[in-house]
């Protein structure tokens, strides 16, 4: 008789430990923190019950970066401070020092070479992005870029700590927006369903795979010309984009039909309040590259009056809600739709046309 097949057992790797990465003072003290503060915008400061002091001095990066960037800031790490950083969620890089007199040398150094020091308090955080044209296979414009135009008009406010809460801002380069939620979210807006090049379907697209894509089941394997193609249901086609990377001749991205929508009052933590999803506010922005200066005066505007007129600690979502909508899109100027805040009860019509989602 044969002896029973032994399976191989999976080997589960887990979270890797990150002790043997941090500066040492961190791993000496990991959760034995007496209290934090911030000394000055930029920087926190930590002590712990054993009487160790850790500065942590927070610098904005293009997260994206070349080599020379990243050599360049190791070497400001072996320098400067005491050759450990990390990368915060908003692609913040930080150093840690274990001395108050190595702050000021390590910030004037940061700032010699274009890295602003701030995004700490209530500042407008450095703004998280998606993969972009570098990593993923379906964006709609370079995330990374519309990042750097932002930033670069929003610096000031990443320096100081002057907002009524942390402003969270976002960019996504396609609509199923892997960023998550922000205060303000910068998103692709497709217009146009897909056209479909039939001549390459054939022999580049996996046909069960588009048509299982689809959330709302708009793709159906068809004949066009004697060969095998798609065809798409434009009434259902909600112009995600989700079938582009499994066929490519699915091209939904072009200039003319390819926009930037802005949405606002999105939150992932529930300190304070509940997490909130955002809402879209604005539309049909042009995606226009290199500066995007349609969407950047628009995000402006919105943080402007956000700064002027919101209570202290109230978050975009809080502000919102204490004011109503009405009063949001006159404050703000911006023209109001019906296509504008799809809230709950409306996205029950939307959401019925998914093949996932029934109620
Ligand atoms: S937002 Fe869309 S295109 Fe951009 S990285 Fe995420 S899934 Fe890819
Ligand atoms: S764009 Fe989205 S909804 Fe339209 S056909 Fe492609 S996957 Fe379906």
């Amino acid at each position: 008789m044969n002896a029973p097949v032994q399976m191989r057992k999976p080997k589960e790797t887990g979270v890797p430990d990150n002790k043997k990465y941090l500066h040492p003072l961190l791993a000496k003290n990991y959760g034995n923190w007496k209290y934090h503060d911030r000394p000055r915008p930029g920087v926190l400061h930590h002590v712990s019950h054993s009487g160790d002091e850790v500065w942590s001095v927070r610098a904005g990066t293009q997260r994206q970066m070349d080599v020379y960037t990243i050599r360049t800031l190791c070497d400001i790490a072996d320098k400067f401070a005491e050759g450990r950083v990390r990368f915060t969620i908003r692609s913040n890089i930080e150093f840690m020092v274990s001395e108050e007199k190595k702050v000021a040398p390590l910030i004037a150094e940061l700032e010699k070479h274009g890295f602003p020091v701030g995004g700490t308090g209530n500042s407008v955080t450095m703004i998280a992005h998606t993969q972009g044209w570098l990593h993923c296979d379906i964006p709609g414009t370079d995330a990374s870029g519309v990042v750097k135009a932002l930033m670069d008009e929003l610096v000031d406010e990443f320096k100081r700590e002057e907002m009524p809460n942390r402003v969270h801002l976002s960019t996504s380069c396609c609509e199923i927006n892997c960023g998550g939620q922000a205060d303000i979210a910068i998103i692709v807006q497709h217009t146009k369903p897909p056209v479909i090049n039939h001549d390459l379907v054939a022999n580049v697209c996996e046909r069960p795979a588009v048509v299982a894509r689809c959330p709302v089941a708009a793709i159906r394997p068809a004949m066009v010309n004697g060969k095998p193609s798609l065809e798409i249901d434009e009434s259902k086609c909600m112009c995600c984009g989700a079938c582009y990377p499994p066929c490519p001749p699915m091209q939904i991205n072009d200039p003319e039909n390819s926009k930037l929508a802005i949405w606002v009052g999105g939150k992932n933590s529930n300190a304070r309040g509940k997490p909130t999803f955002m809402k879209m506010v604005a539309s049909g922005y042009p995606n226009n590259a290199p500066r995007w200066p349609e969407v950047s005066e628009a995000v402006k505007n919105i943080i402007r009056v956000y700064k002027e007129d919101a209570r202290p600690w109230e978050r975009m979502a809080d502000w919102i809600d204490r004011i109503g909508w009405p009063r949001f899109f006159e404050k703000t100027g911006l023209p109001f739709t019906k296509y504008l805040i799809d809230d709950w009860r409306g996205s029950r019509y939307n959401l019925n046309a998914s093949t996932h989602i029934r109620f």
